[in-house]
C-alpha cells in the first residue's frame, strides 16, 4: 500500500460506514462516529442489537442464495467496512469460486478493506469505490466486466443501504436499473431501516441527516420498501423484520420502535 493510497478522511463528521462498523464492535471509526452511536442508542434503545441482527441476515441470505438458488455472482451495493463473514467468504464457503463485486462510496471502506485484505481483490473478488446511484459506472467498470457474466443470474444486494439514498436520488430507479440489466433468475436482496410510526421515521431521519452532514436518505415505511420489489417474485417468508427471515437462533431482541425490514426476490 502506497502512502497516497490513503484517502482524505473527514474525522469531524460521522460516516455511515464507520458508525455501522462501531455498532458491530469494529475499530475502524473515530470519536465523532462513536458519539453519533451514543446519541442514536439514547434515542432508539436496541439499535446496536438491530445492527447485529441485520449483519446476520446478510450472512443468511448470501448463504441461501448460494445454496438454495445456485447464485455464483454477487454485486454488494453499499458493502460497508469489512468485518467477519463478508459476502465473498460466505458465498465462497458455500460455492468456491463465487464472484463478488463490492461497491462503497466511503474511502475508509476501500482503504481498510485493502489494507486488511479482508475484502481481498483477487481473481474472484473486487472492490469498486463508487456511488451506487451511478449504475452505469458500476456496470461498465472493468472489474465488474471481468467478474460478472451478465448472461447468468446475479445476486444484487442492497443490505441496510437504500435508507442512505434520499428520494430525489430515486433509490427505486437505481434498483430497477440494475435489475433490468440482470438475467432472469437473478435475485434482489434488501434490508431497510423502517418504522410504522411516522414520528419515529421523522426523528431518526433528522438525526441521520444531522450526524452524517446531510449524506443520508430517510427511514421509510414498509409499503415504501415493498415498492422496491415491484415486478419481482418475493420468496418465502416474504418481506419481514430481518431477524424473522430464515432465523438461525442467533437473533437478539432489538428495538420495538424501528426495524430493518426486507427480504429477497427473484427476477422472473
Ligand atoms: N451492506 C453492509 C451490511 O449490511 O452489513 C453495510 C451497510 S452500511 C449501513 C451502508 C454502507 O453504504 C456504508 O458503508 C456507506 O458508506 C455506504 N454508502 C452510503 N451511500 C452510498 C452511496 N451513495 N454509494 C455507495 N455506498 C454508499
Amino acid at each position: 500500500m502506497q502512502a497516497d493510497d490513503f484517502p482524505e478522511i473527514d474525522t469531524r463528521t460521522a460516516s455511515v460506514a464507520r458508525v455501522y462498523d462501531f455498532m458491530l464492535g469494529g475499530t475502524d471509526n473515530y470519536e465523532v462516529d462513536r458519539q453519533a452511536c451514543e446519541v442514536l442508542e439514547d434515542m432508539m434503545p436496541g439499535s446496536y442489537a438491530l445492527t447485529r441482527n441485520n449483519r446476520r441476515y446478510l450472512e443468511r441470505l448470501v448463504h441461501y442464495l448460494a445454496t438454495e438458488c445456485g447464485i455464483r455472482q454477487f454485486i454488494d451495493n453499499g458493502s460497508g467496512l469489512p468485518t467477519q463473514n463478508n459476502v465473498h467468504q460466505v458465498a465462497q464457503q458455500a460455492a468456491p469460486g463465487s464472484k463478488v463485486v463490492y461497491v462503497d462510496i466511503d474511502p475508509v471502506v476501500l482503504a481498510h478493506g485493502r489494507v486488511k485484505a479482508l475484502l481481498a481483490e483477487d481473481e474472484s473478488t473486487a472492490f469498486i469505490e463508487a456511488d451506487v446511484c451511478d449504475v452505469g459506472r458500476i456496470l461498465s467498470h472493468p472489474d465488474t466486466q471481468r467478474l460478472i457474466n451478465f448472461d447468468e443470474p446475479v445476486g444484487a444486494l442492497y443490505v441496510s443501504f437504500l435508507h442512505c439514498i434520499p428520494d430525489d436520488r430515486d433509490p427505486g430507479g437505481v434498483v430497477r436499473q440494475i435489475i433490468d440489466r440482470l438475467a432472469p433468475g437473478s435475485y434482489l436482496a434488501i434490508s431497510h431501516l423502517t418504522s410504522d410510526d411516522p414520528q419515529v421515521r421523522e426523528r431518526v431521519t433528522a438525526l441521520g441527516l444531522n450526524a452524517f452532514g446531510g449524506h443520508w436518505g430517510r427511514v421509510r415505511s414498509r409499503e415504501e420498501v415493498a415498492g422496491f420489489f415491484d415486478g419481482l417474485e418475493i420468496v418465502p417468508p416474504g418481506l419481514v423484520k430481518v431477524s424473522e427471515w430464515h432465523p438461525d437462533g442467533r437473533e437478539e431482541q432489538d428495538s420495538p420502535d424501528w426495524l430493518e425490514f426486507g427480504g429477497v426476490a427473484r427476477k422472473p
